[in-house]
């Protein structure tokens, strides 16, 4: 979905999986990128994808749970690839276990990096939003929103991200910016191999008998969440706001 301008867009946790997927569609799209990690030498890959394909990228590396860090990237991006309009928080991670097991260490881990993360990342782009009186903000849920054993901390900070997005909406509505939510359903990525090394189950079987539970019958790809930012990050999305999209291969978890 080509823009009528060049734009300058910003995906957290861009290094690899769905946010890497994501980076290298908007630069088809015809968006600058800032592919933001927590290590920029980890950004290398994406960026170097994006330009061999002959878009534009910058990878800077920065935890967004950390203000000074966040700041720092967003002026870092806006000064060598033009003032962030696109903001897609996808950044995560998971610490799960079961409540009695969980600590405390790694219910503040999650919401750490998933809401205030997105939380920075928003208040410190939406200023460039606000003065080009355009802007997109997608931020990314899950279907553990709706609640998935071992999980507590990752599902109540991804339920968390639907309410934040959609005040996000109200909010920014009048300044041009719509905001909503993807929430995947099993997308085949690290972070799902790292669940099936935790299980001690073979990643090949793990997936099979994901997909076996999937009404389209196999896994997510990154792919498949990146169409659906490329959608809402377009200029005739804007009609679209406050919204989630599971994106899981039928109606539900
Ligand atoms: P992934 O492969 O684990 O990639 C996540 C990326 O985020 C990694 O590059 C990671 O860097 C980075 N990151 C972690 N903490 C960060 C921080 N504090 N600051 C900056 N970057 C940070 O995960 P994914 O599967 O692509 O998932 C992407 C998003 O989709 C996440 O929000 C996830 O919760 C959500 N999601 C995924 C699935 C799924 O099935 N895969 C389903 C629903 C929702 P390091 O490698 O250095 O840790």
């Amino acid at each position: 979905m080509t823009q009528s301008q060049t734009r300058t867009a910003i995906v957290t946790g861009s290094a690899r999986g769905i946010g890497a997927a994501t980076a290298v569609r908007l630069a088809a799209d015809g968006f600058a990128v800032g592919v933001v990690d927590l290590e920029e030498s980890a950004t290398k890959a994406t960026v170097e994808t994006i330009e061999a394909a002959g878009g534009k990228a910058l990878g800077v590396g920065a935890d967004v749970s950390d203000a000074t860090a966040v700041q720092n990237a967003v002026d870092t991006v806006a000064e060598k690839l033009g003032p962030p309009t696109v903001l897609i928080n996808n950044a995560g991670i998971t610490k799960d276990n079961l409540l009695f097991k969980m600590t405390e260490n790694d219910w503040d881990a999650v919401m750490g990096v998933h809401l205030r993360g997105s939380f920075l990342m928003t208040k410190a782009v939406q200023k460039h939003m606000v003065d080009a009186k355009w802007g997109r903000v997608v931020n990314l849920s899950s279907t553990s929103a709706l609640g998935n054993r071992g999980q507590a901390n990752y599902s109540t900070a991804k339920a968390g991200l639907q309410g934040f997005t959609k005040t996000l909406a109200i909010e920014l509505g009048k300044f041009g910016v719509t905001a909503n939510c993807i929430a995947p359903g099993f997308i085949a990525s690290e972070m799902t191999k790292a669940t099936a090394e935790r299980l001690g189950v073979d990643w090949e079987e793990f997936k099979s008998s994901r997909a076996k539970e999937i009404p389209v019958q196999r896994p997510g790809l990154p792919e498949d969440i990146a169409n659906m930012v490329s959608f809402f990050a377009n200029e005739a999305s804007g009609f679209v706001s406050g919204q989630v999209i599971y994106v899981a291969g039928g109606p539900k978890a």
